[in-house]
């Protein structure tokens, strides 16, 4: 049998359960076969009859030793009871009108109890049992197997329980699956490797923990070193695929775009500059990413590398995740850069179809240098004459595929610089963007007020609020981000809909106030930004859809309403969006902070304003799929490792797969189990 078959192949599987199983993603064996455990049942803790404590959960096993049935009560109930013996004392569990049990409580027969104690009547070591938690009764074969004591909890459903789940597995592993070793041999012999059919058999049945630990570390292993592989492949093909562009050092017109900065980059612009031009200068493609706080000044480097790409003759396009993003970049471009004769031009959706035509044939044509845009750069009609640097900035909001797609545009293979403002804690950079180099900006541009950040209780909202108006009266202008956009009867928290009425019919009635949320029409949600951008909204109420990279010096002051809804690196987004101009700016959370933790995680948002650390530290309290969730990332969702909790994993398995590509090894194996894996999302890969 091949791991790509059917899991109908496997014995008890007909047509019905494999509709089920397909409703859970499982549809070949292999998928069987990686559907892992969430936890292990530990039946080798338990308490010896003797030892039992009376009033404690405990789990005991011990054999059915008699059995008796009588009817009780007034309404004649059936009462069974059991006595069990585990060789140190009896047990005596009662059952109350459970016939159905009669057939498989049959004397020598292995019992599982969970519950708690009481006295019996009868000598030492007597204990009686009623109001179980669990039971349960195992046949013979169960029983063999159950020697081992630690059995896997699946991820079951209703109609598909924990017994079907055993059962299932033990048919799929007992059944001949083609399981060869994927891994190279001196990989799995240098990092003491368990061999991967015992890992997998290992996994779902252990005889103990340790081979349950080398199991696990054995197939986290193999998932990190193949995406690893495959990311490091990925960037190999695109920098062998073609030559890329070598640029020639700065010229003339970079150092007159330099001089006429109206500010010197900090150390660390300076730093992630001095990568991309040595990575320009080079034959091989630049694949680099720069990482760098909200505020740290990320596109004025991304301003310079596209002017270097124009002054060695060729086009650079930048690609931003939304419309008004696209627009701010834009203009700042055509401000600093046309009075050096650089032509820029701007692509997005919104156009008509006329204008974007022109737009086509300004760059087919060779007629503009740089062009800015939308998700419209990467449509079937733009075709670049000769493109020599890709810039897509906030990537998070892109898929690595769409990446991708824009790298392919031109007719030789650009040099690639991704922005993100979401700080990734280094291990989870190291599989997220595997396939880039990347550079840090962690220091903000000097002469930065900082914004002063206040976790209040919802019963100071009047005055938070009064106080809000008396910055706009001042001039300045406000944010105020909620959760929800309509109302929603369970969680009785307000919606932005709600608080925005609130507000303008309220203290705020001689304002012009403005809503924005994820549900309104694109155009629509567009305009309203546009109008905040302008000024001509003074107060903004908006879900996150304001999250990413505005621009919008003169807001000065933020009200997150429901803050603890909000993960830590999501607050501290948000709050970039202020704190950019030369005004004192404040960012208010409120907050009931019902519990301990709730409070202490906001706290740290007053504490710190370093989004590494806010990061990391959301990782911890929140675990990475949430973290991930809010990333809306391109890449796999990993079986079995976790990128938290693995890290030393990760860091050998990446330095294993550094070792096989320098080795020149054959990683041709790696594509197919990746797609059989991962399917759609390293498809690009296997394609390109
Ligand atoms: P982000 O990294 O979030 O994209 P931006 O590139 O939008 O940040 O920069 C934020 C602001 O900081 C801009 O107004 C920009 O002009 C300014 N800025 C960037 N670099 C410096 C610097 N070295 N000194 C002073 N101001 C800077
Ligand atoms: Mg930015």
């Amino acid at each position: 049998m091949k791991v790509t078959d059917s899991v109908q192949y496997i014995k008890g599987v007909g047509p019905k359960k494999k509709a089920e199983l397909n409703r859970l993603g499982i549809v070949t064996v292999y998928d069987l076969l990686t559907y892992f455990p969430r936890t292990y049942e530990d039946q080798s803790v338990l308490t010896r009859i003797s030892d039992l404590r009376v009033g404690e959960q405990q789990t005991i096993s011990g054999i059915i030793t008699k059995l008796q049935e009588r009817q009780g009560g007034r309404r004649g109930m059936t009462i069974l009871t059991a006595l069990i013996s585990d060789g140190s004392g009896f047990l005596q569990v009662t059952w109350f009108n459970q016939n159905y049990l009669k057939k498989q409580l049959q004397v020598g027969r292995r019992i599982f109890v969970t519950g708690r104690a009481s006295y019996a009547f009868g000598g030492r070591g007597q204990f009686a049992m009623s109001q179980l938690s669990s039971f349960q009764i195992l046949t013979e074969e169960e029983d063999a197997a159950a020697q081992c004591g630690i059995q896997p909890v699946y991820p079951a459903t209703e109609r598909l329980n924990q017994k079907f789940f055993r059962k299932l597995l033990k048919e799929a592993l007992a059944a001949d699956v083609e399981l060869p070793e994927v891994l190279p041999a001196a990989v799995c012999r240098q990092y003491h490797l368990m061999a991967r059919r015992e890992a997998l058999a290992t996994i779902h049945f252990p005889k103990d923990f340790t081979a349950l630990k080398a199991a696990r570390r054995r197939l986290a292993f193999e998932e990190l070193y193949l995406i690893q592989c495959g990311l490091m492949l990925l960037k190999q093909k695109l920098q062998q695929s073609a030559k890329g562009i070598r640029h020639g050092a700065d010229g003339v017109l970079l150092q007159r775009v330099e001089k006429s900065l109206p500010f010197a980059l900090t150390h660390d612009q300076d730093g992630a500059w001095q990568d991309i031009r040595q990575d320009m200068e080079r034959d091989l493609p630049m694949r680099r990413l720069v990482q760098g706080d909200v505020g740290s000044g990320k596109t004025v480097i991304a301003m310079l590398a596209l002017v270097k790409t124009v002054e060695n003759g060729c086009q650079g396009a930048m690609m931003a995740p939304t419309e008004i993003l696209a627009e701010q970049h834009y203009e700042s471009f055509c401000r600093q850069l046309q009075p050096f004769g650089i032509r820029i031009s701007f692509l997005s959706g919104r156009l008509t179809k006329k204008q974007r035509e022109a737009v086509y044939q300004e760059i087919l044509r060779h007629e503009t240098d740089i062009v800015i845009g939308t998700h419209a750069l990467i449509q079937e009609e733009v075709h670049f004459h000769r493109l020599g640097l890709v810039v897509t900035d906030e990537q998070h909001r892109f898929g690595v595929a769409q990446r991708t797609a824009l790298e392919k545009k031109g007719d030789c293979v650009p040099d690639v610089l991704v922005m993100t403002a979401t700080p990734i804690p280094r291990t989870m950079t190291l599989t997220v963007y595997g396939d880039l180099d990347v550079s840090l900006i962690r220091e903000l541009p000097p002469g930065r007020k900082p914004i002063r950040t206040f976790v209040r209780r919802p019963d100071r909202r009047p005055l938070i609020y009064r106080y809000v108006h008396s910055q706009l009266e001042e001039g300045r202008q406000a944010y105020v981000v909620c959760p929800l956009i309509e109302m929603d009867e369970e969680s009785k928290l307000p919606s932005a809909e709600e608080i925005y009425d609130e507000l303008r019919y309220g203290i705020f009635q001689d304002m012009p106030c403005g809503l924005v949320h994820g549900r309104m029409r694109p155009a629509d949600k567009e305009a309203v930004m546009e109008a905040f951008y302008q000024g001509d909204i003074k107060l903004l109420v908006s879900t996150t859809v304001i999250e990413v990279g505005v621009n919008v010096p003169n807001a000065s002051i933020m009200v997150v309403e429901h803050a603890d809804r909000f993960g830590l690196s999501q607050l501290h987004q948000l709050r970039g969006r202020i704190g950019r101009g030369s005004y004192a700016s404040y960012c208010i959370l409120v907050s009931e902070g019902k519990t301990q933790q709730a409070r202490e995680r906001l706290n740290i948002m007053e504490k710190t304003a370093d989004g590494f650390q806010l990061a990391e530290e959301d990782l911890r309290l929140r675990g990475p799929g949430q973290f991930f969730g809010s990333m809306q990332h391109g890449l796999p969702d990993l079986k079995i490792a976790n990128v938290l909790k693995d890290s030393d994993i990760l860091i050998e398995a990446r330095k294993a797969a550094l070792e096989s590509l320098r080795r020149q090894e054959d990683l041709a194996f790696v594509l197919p189990i990746l797609e059989l894996q991962y399917q759609e999302q390293f498809r690009h890969i296997t394609e390109s």
